[in-house]
């Protein structure tokens, strides 16, 4: 595993999907085998193996203070190519860092912001999201542990994801869950359950329920390289059902 430290020219960045995101991390030692930022190596030239690696961008929070003040008000979310909560961020506390200096900015109400991640990690920083108002929103695609564990071995299981959610909402913080992507045994009815139920239990409007359907040909190859039992057919039928 190589984790190096960087320095970057700007934290928050326009986006296409919104209007801002921030990635403090290049690369995700979350590892899923799935990962739609595998790009990014090509991007910025890197040649270890996607989740083998981890870019600290360690000026990012000391950027973001002059960026607040002068970018136009929008969404901000966190993180697009990186889980702003993968392993590296125990050591680098980052993203607390980020929320920090949020917190402090005197722009901060141009902006809204969202977080999504798949580790417990993000507990750490309950009080700042509380203050801040942020979104926070979970990604999961099964409950099967097995399965988890071997296609985004370093995220958290995915039932300690949605206690997580739980924890949050209970805490007043506003959560989703985000169903992504749409795998070969993905079970979206025993997921819909489960944040309906959620729900419920707050006894608030605070459960927003996003899918993503990614078409099970897209993640078919990485996802049958570490789950071989996964047949092309079974990736067919998914298709079908989900009528993509
Ligand atoms: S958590 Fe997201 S960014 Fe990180 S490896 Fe998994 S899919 Fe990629």
């Amino acid at each position: 595993m190589k984790i190096k430290e960087v320095k970057v020219k700007t934290c928050m960045t326009k986006s296409k999907i919104t209007d801002y995101v921030i990635n403090p991390y290049v690369g995700c030692l979350n590892s899923c085998c799935y990962c739609y930022a595998v790009f990014m190596k090509r991007f910025m030239n890197i040649t270890d193996e996607w989740g083998d690696f981890c870019h600290a961008k360690i000026n990012c929070p000391e950027l973001l203070e002059e960026e607040l003040k002068k970018n136009l008000g929008g969404h901000v979310w966190l993180s697009s190519v990186t889980d702003c909560y993968n392993p590296a961020e125990k050591k680098y506390k980052l993203t607390r860092k980020i929320l920090e200096i949020i917190l402090r900015s005197p722009y901060k109400n141009k902006f809204t912001f969202e977080i999504l991640t798949k580790s417990s990690l993000v507990r750490r920083d309950f009080d700042l999201l509380k203050k801040l108002n942020i979104d926070l929103g979970m990604t999961v695609n099964t409950f099967n542990k097995k399965a988890s564990r071997i296609i985004e071995p370093y995220a958290s299981p995915p039932d300690e994801r949605v206690r997580v959610l739980e924890e949050a909402g209970r805490l007043g913080i506003k959560v989703h869950g985000f169903i992504s992507p749409v795998l070969p045994f993905t079970n979206l009815e025993e997921l819909f359950k489960k944040l309906v139920q959620m729900d419920k239990e707050l006894q608030q409007k605070v459960v927003t329920r996003k899918v993503k359907p990614a078409p099970p040909s897209k993640v078919a190859e990485p996802v049958e390289k570490r789950m071989p039992e996964i047949s092309e057919l079974e990736l067919k039928k998914k298709e079908r059902e989900f009528g993509f």
